[in-house]
């Protein structure tokens, strides 16, 4: 028990006047869920945690409980937080949260939680002599809810501005301001901002962490992007196509394998780095490429999270639809974004495109990183990169570059992904029983309904 831990955060909680103190965790469905404490309670809670019925991590994103053996009416599990994530929630006067990770009565890490999923990840990672630095890129659509005449639920984007606009920056300016400050209350650091191409749609960066830090974040974010706006009357949708018709949201995944520093965090040396290179990668860097193309069809399941994330991943809507990387290439779902003037080393990283705020970052994190390994381990070769979009290539002249459509459902992205034993002996039988049951449930009830219903399900949740 992290004794020290636990006194910062009564401490901190009582200097705050936190009253309600939130023990958070993200489930299967990719959904931020949790219980909260009073500060009454908290130092006791943050020991024992607070009970949670093991069923919890078998609900679908629209609470429709499956069947998982091991995930029945009996059984618990607790939510501990970590101490180190702590805020003070600035969209929400007199609350607080933390990330908790799901723990097994007997204090071991519950074979279900994605928390501790990246935790192994990371852990496999130092044992190869790297530590993952990454940051998600989110965009959203901001937007007004309104019910029409006849009981349409619509969300209507604040503005038709157009990409980069001057407009679109005036329209938002108000929960932009605000969303920046809330983000730096708790520790963020933002880097740009700008309207994006979508009416409405939002982009906003923050600067990189290590690999939990960095999904920590998602979290976050996510929390902040939705709870500002519900301040300012509006809604943020993270969710890939909460307009079908309109640009979807990325959340684009931004990554460099460092070495292991002192700490067990990254050190000082980028070893994704080499000067000599001609987009300045190292040997380890294309092994890594080659681990995440090898797995991207099964990564996909875990990245792109939701039924909704396929409607996003069409060719030639920068998104990302085949299975390649590129220089500089926005239609390549891997992307080496050529590096800033007077900091090659710092900068260089790779972007995955296929990468949304559904899927569960913990978990989506963590599987980058088994498929890089892996990767490494073989010392896989990615071929030469993909200098065009792909998509302007022939049937036959994609085939001979091994360039093959990412899957084009849920359901054929978890079938890649019971293909793949590497990422399924990763997740190991619960979290991949569990997983699966999920999110085909999903798959099979949206299956049911219409493009808008779809839609605009997704756009309450993320
Ligand atoms: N909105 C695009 C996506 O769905 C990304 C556009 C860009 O920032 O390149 O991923
Ligand atoms: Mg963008």
């Amino acid at each position: 028990m992290d004794v020290e831990g636990i006194r910062r955060v009564v401490a901190r909680a009582g200097d705050a006047s936190a009253d309600l103190i939130r023990f958070l965790y993200v489930d299967h469905g990719g959904v931020v869920r949790g219980k909260s404490t009073s500060r009454a309670s908290l130092e006791q809670r943050m020991a024992t945690g607070i009970g949670l019925t093991v069923a919890m991590q078998a609900m679908n994103m629209l609470d429709e409980l499956q069947s998982v053996e091991g995930m029945g009416p009996v059984g618990e599990v607790r939510i501990v937080p970590d101490p180190d994530t702590y805020v003070d929630l600035p969209y929400a006067p007199g609350a607080a949260a933390m990330l908790s990770d799901l723990v097994r009565l007997d204090g071991e890490p519950w074979e279900a939680c994605p928390r501790s999923f990246l935790k192994e990840a990371v852990a496999s990672a130092a044992a190869e002599g790297i530590a993952l630095c990454a940051a998600f890129e989110p965009e959203f659509l901001l937007a007004r809810r309104e019910t029409d005449a006849d009981g349409e639920r619509r969300l209507i984007p604040i503005d038709e501005s157009l990409c980069f606009s001057s407009t679109g920056f005036a329209m938002a300016h108000d929960f932009a301001v605000d969303f920046v400050r809330a983000l730096e209350a708790q520790g963020m650091v933002v880097e740009l901002y700008h309207p994006e191409l979508g009416h409405g749609q939002q982009e906003l960066s923050i600067h990189h962490g290590p690999a939990l830090t960095a999904a920590d974040r998602q979290v976050w974010y996510r929390e902040t992007a939705r709870s500002v706006a519900w301040r300012h009357g509006l809604w943020a949708s993270l969710a890939p196509k909460p307009l079908a018709e309109q640009a979807g949201n990325g959340a684009h995944c931004h990554f460099s394998a460092w070495e292991v520093g002192p700490d067990g965090g990254p050190g000082e040396r980028n070893r994704f780095f080499d000067a000599g290179d001609r987009y300045g990668l190292s040997e380890l860097a294309y092994h890594f490429i080659g681990g995440i193309l090898a797995h991207l069809p099964a990564l996909v399941a875990l990245t792109c999270g939701s039924v909704n994330s396929y409607r996003r991943l069409q060719p030639q809507h920068w998104s990302s639809a085949f299975v390649c990387y590129g220089d500089d290439n926005r239609e390549a779902a891997l992307r080496i974004p050529s590096p800033m003037w007077g900091h090659a080393e710092a900068s260089a990283n790779l972007e995955l495109k296929p990468c949304d705020s559904t899927g569960n970052p913990y978990l989506a994190l963590g599987g980058l990183i088994h498929a890089g390994l892996d990767g490494m381990r073989r010392r896989l070769d990615p071929g030469d990169p993909v200098n065009v979009d792909p998509a302007t290539l022939s049937e036959r002249e994609r085939r001979r570059r091994g360039v093959a459509r990412l899957p084009n459902s849920l359901d054929a992205a978890l079938d890649e992904l019971e293909r793949d034993d590497v990422l399924m002996e990763a997740l190991g039988p619960l979290r991949r029983s569990a997983y699966l049951a999920v999110k085909r449930s999903e798959a099979v009830s949206f299956g049911a309904h219409d493009a808008a219903y779809e839609c605009f399900e997704h756009a309450l949740r993320f």
